[in-house]
């Protein structure tokens, strides 16, 4: 019997596919930048199945790609080109286990559509903070295994910061279950942290529980506008005092975003009579009812307005008005897709940094290439920057898009001199593992090639992803 046959009865005929039509879905990353092939798309339906398949690969030597929801911007999940290897999909695997409202944990299994860790969380007065633009589809497996941030983490931190504790399927098939619920656990290395943001390199993740927050009964949005880009994280200083230091979340804006969103996203309007260079988008959240954060940002916003920091504003008055001042956040992705071709980077920066970051390097790019239209938005409360770039009027798509590498090297430069990151939630996958060389030392990487070869020696849980040659 091969052992695809053998998988197969592990897994029963609903969790194995290997036609064409079946296993296109899981075989193409969502923006059509890598697309390969598989053996078979195997969908275990248990930690037990998970455990029985992995080794039975690692028998047949026979690597694997995890897989959650493939909304990864990385290449990651993406199996390679020559078909040799098993996508392993966790969709099957989407059970809340536990919840625990007093201990403010959740426990789910790793296939857990993200939407719906937030919903089970609600319905027990609880918030799961974790949140970004993929949430209908992602799933919290592949969420830990890229560090996932999204739009909350300036409150309450990115994934690997909400996780307590996982359970894994090690690459020989052996389970280690790391499920504590606990804040304090000091009794060694934390193993955890090895396989969040691990991208599939180490092991399978099969289930984690995490913590809650009190659900928020104040929300407050604000829209801001600034003359200058210099005065940003001025503005997010003085908001964060002025709030109590209850911001949750701290968004750039450039006036270029607002207008393509405004062009090619029905329902997009600009919320002032004026046009100004940059806006930030704000929310500050409360789970008290008795003190009116609305007051705070009132006085917030005049006084910022007096000091000359702030051209003008508006504070959602409700709702409804809020979800539209989100909305031109979450549609400048897609309004991007509409201008043509975009080189994007997610990177990172000290809060501190983020201006002159801007400034300078959209200077660089211009230099390159006159009529280059930059786009840079983003979570800059975290000093995480989207820095896309959207290519001249009128240029050819391909020759524009050309000039990835060339244009990855002045902006991931700019970043390395401002002690940045080149992958601020991403993650390295296929699409940055080249570049890693370049960005991290010499003893970084050979600590991580040497707690992969611990892990994995025969190098089959996700082989080429992340650590270079
Ligand atoms: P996949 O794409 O399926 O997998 C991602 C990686 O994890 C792969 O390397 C895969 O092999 C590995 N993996 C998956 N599951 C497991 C598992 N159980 N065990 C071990 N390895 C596993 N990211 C942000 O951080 N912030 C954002 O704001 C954000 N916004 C996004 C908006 C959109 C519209 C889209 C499409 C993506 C966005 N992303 C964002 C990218 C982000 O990485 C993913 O949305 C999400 O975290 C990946 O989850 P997934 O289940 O789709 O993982
Ligand atoms: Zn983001």
């Amino acid at each position: 019997m091969s052992v695809l046959d053998k998988i197969r009865e592990v897994v029963g005929p609903k969790g194995f596919l290997d036609s064409p039509e079946a296993m296109e879905p899981h075989l193409v990353e969502w923006r059509g930048l890598f697309r390969g092939n598989a053996a078979a798309v195997v969908k275990p339906a248990s930690t037990d199945e998970v455990a029985a398949v992995v080794r039975l690969c690692a028998e047949a030597k026979l690597p694997i790609v995890p897989q959650g929801g493939n909304t990864g911007l990385v290449g990651g999940g993406v199996p390679w080109e020559d078909g040799r290897s098993i996508v392993l999909s966790l969709a099957r695997m989407d059970r809340i286990r536990a919840i625990d409202p007093l201990n403010h944990t959740i426990t789910a299994e790793a296939g857990c559509i993200l939407a719906d860790l937030q919903k089970a969380a609600e319905e027990n007065d609880r918030l799961f903070p974790l949140s970004l633009g993929a949430e209908g589809t992602c799933r919290i497996g592949g969420n830990l295994s890229t560090n996932a941030g999204g739009v909350g983490v300036l409150r309450y931190g990115n994934a690997r910061d909400l996780t307590l504790g996982l359970e894994v399927v090690l690459p020989d098939g052996r389970v280690w279950d790391g499920l504590r619920g606990l804040r304090k656990d000091n009794t060694g290395y934390d193993l955890k942290q090895l396989f969040i943001g691990a991208e599939g390199t180490l092991g399978i993740i099969t289930a984690a529980t995490m913590k809650l927050f009190p659900r928020p009964r104040q929300v407050e949005t604000a829209f801001l506008a600034l003359r200058r880009v210099e005065d940003v994280m001025e503005v997010f200083a003085r908001a964060r005092a002025a709030s109590s230091d209850l911001l949750t979340a701290f968004e750039l804006i450039p006036r270029f975003g607002l207008e393509i969103s405004i062009k090619h996203v029905p329902g997009v309007v600009d919320p002032l009579a004026t046009a100004y260079p940059w806006y930030a988008l704000l929310e500050v959240s409360s789970s008290q009812t008795e003190t009116r954060l609305r007051d705070a940002l009132e006085a917030f916003l005049g006084e910022t307005i007096e000091a000359g920091l702030v051209a003008d504003g508006v504070i959602a008055e409700s709702g409804a008005q809020a979800l539209d001042l989100w909305r031109i956040r979450e549609a400048i992705v897609m309004a991007q897709a509409h201008e043509g071709g975009s080189i994007k980077h997610d990177v990172s920066v000290p809060v501190s940094r983020v201006a002159d970051f801007i400034t300078e390097t959209s200077e660089a790019v211009a230099k390159r290439l006159p009529g280059i239209r930059p786009v840079a938005f983003g979570h800059v409360g975290d000093g995480n920057i989207h820095f896309n770039l959207s290519q001249p009027v009128g240029m050819e798509k391909e020759a524009f898009l050309a000039l990835w590498e060339e244009m990855n090297r002045i902006v991931h430069d700019a970043v390395a001199a401002r002690g940045g990151s080149i992958s601020a939630e991403h993650g390295i996958g296929r699409l940055k593992r080249h570049e890693l060389p370049r960005y991290k030392s010499a003893l970084e990487l050979e600590l991580m090639a040497r707690v992969k070869r611990a892990l994995d020696p025969e190098n089959l849980m996700n082989p080429g992803k992340i650590l270079p040659e």
